[in-house]
């Protein structure tokens, strides 16, 4: 395995979730290691140069709880492992549940960036209540991170008991927590699978009662973005807005992507006009039918279609701003301008 390749966890479910948050969010130079009660997995191997900055990602999915002594003996351990004139970049996913001042020293010590995990938490509550519990227990985490001097980002899950609060969510993060970095990461949970010519398959009409719609996943979407594109450009980084601006950005924005994920894609998707920035969506949720009946479609195609449609012109125009050299955020100039004298222009934004 090299060393851009993540380590495989053992593990699946809300620990493979943060993994897959960690690995595609945080841009990846060096091996990934999981860390959990059992102790860290596997040592990087040295870099053969010893010369190049190498990161590597912890996952604390909080049900497993990491002693501060494993975590430091791991990092220590890393370091030790990393070659000599290599320079360790150690980054955190955690539900931040407990973090406490000696916690966050090391983390300050280490200059560990925090990813915090916002899932069976704030995200997961749909009581007044326990929105409110798990706020405050979010923002506690935020508090002391900021108090030490600790970087963190906010990896968010949404799923049918959340998705109805868009706005509540992407400025509870911005404006509360405080937070500049956020991904959003739609839960798609695949319940008993069904009998069908004599094998069973689980199917589209088999996910989990907390599995977001595609409709839902779509409005979301459209949601955060028409807040974040009319003043948050260039301050806000949402993961989903720039990895689809860099796709918008690109100069081909020729289909390249006919077999993605290491699987062929339906023709649906490789007839789809968006599909140089969706490339299907992530492989564990294609397991939906085109309505030709081919396998293989996202579960959330919908989703991703209404978003991919509804950011096209605000997309064309910041891609068109950062050709021409210019901050991609003049765009929310632009918008209001046009809003205010040509409120028609913008009317699918
Ligand atoms: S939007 Fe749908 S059809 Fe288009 S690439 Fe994505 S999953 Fe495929």
């Amino acid at each position: 395995m090299d060393e851009r390749t993540a380590m495989s966890l053992e593990r699946s479910g809300p620990l493979a979730d943060d993994r897959h948050a960690a690995q595609r969010w945080l841009a990846c130079d060096g091996p990934m290691v999981s860390i959990s009660a059992r102790g860290w997995r596997r040592r990087p191997a040295p870099h053969p140069s010893g010369q190049r900055k190498r990161t590597v990602t912890w996952v604390d999915d909080g049900g497993d709880p990491v002693s501060l002594g494993a975590f430091r003996k791991a990092v220590e351990s890393a370091e030790r492992h990393a070659g000599p004139g290599a320079e360790v970049e150690h980054e955190l996913c955690t539900t931040g549940a407990r973090l406490d001042d000696a916690w966050c020293r090391f983390l300050a010590e280490r200059d560990v960036l925090v990813g915090l995990s916002v899932d069976g938490d704030l995200a997961a509550q749909t009581s007044a209540e326990g929105v409110a519990l798990a706020h405050r227990r979010i923002l506690g985490a935020a508090q002391l991170l900021r108090r030490h001097g600790v970087d963190c980002n906010v990896v968010c899950r949404v799923h049918a008991g959340n998705a109805g609060r868009p706005q509540e969510l992407y400025r509870c993060f911005r404006d509360e927590i405080g937070v500049r970095h956020v991904q959003f990461l739609p839960i798609v949970e695949r319940s008993a699978p069904v009998r069908r010519g004599g094998h069973l398959r689980a199917g589209p009409a088999t996910v989990s009662e907390r599995t977001i719609t595609p409709e839902q996943w779509g409005a979301f979407l459209v949601a955060v973005f028409d807040e974040w594109v009319r003043r948050d450009v260039g301050r806000q980084f949402v993961k989903i807005f720039e990895d689809t601006l860099a796709a918008w950005s690109t100069a081909t924005r020729r289909p390249r992507a006919a077999r993605a994920g290491g699987e062929r894609l339906p023709l649906d998707c490789r007839c789809c006009p968006v599909l140089f920035a969706c490339e299907g969506g992530r492989p564990a949720d294609r397991f939906a039918e085109s309505p030709d009946g081919e396998p293989g479609l996202n579960y959330l195609c919908a989703g991703y279609r209404e978003f991919f449609d509804h950011v096209d012109q605000p997309m064309r125009v910041m891609a068109a701003l950062l050709r021409g050299g210019r901050d991609a955020g003049a765009i929310m100039n632009v918008m209001a301008r046009y809003e205010r004298e040509r409120p028609a222009v913008w009317s699918r934004a």
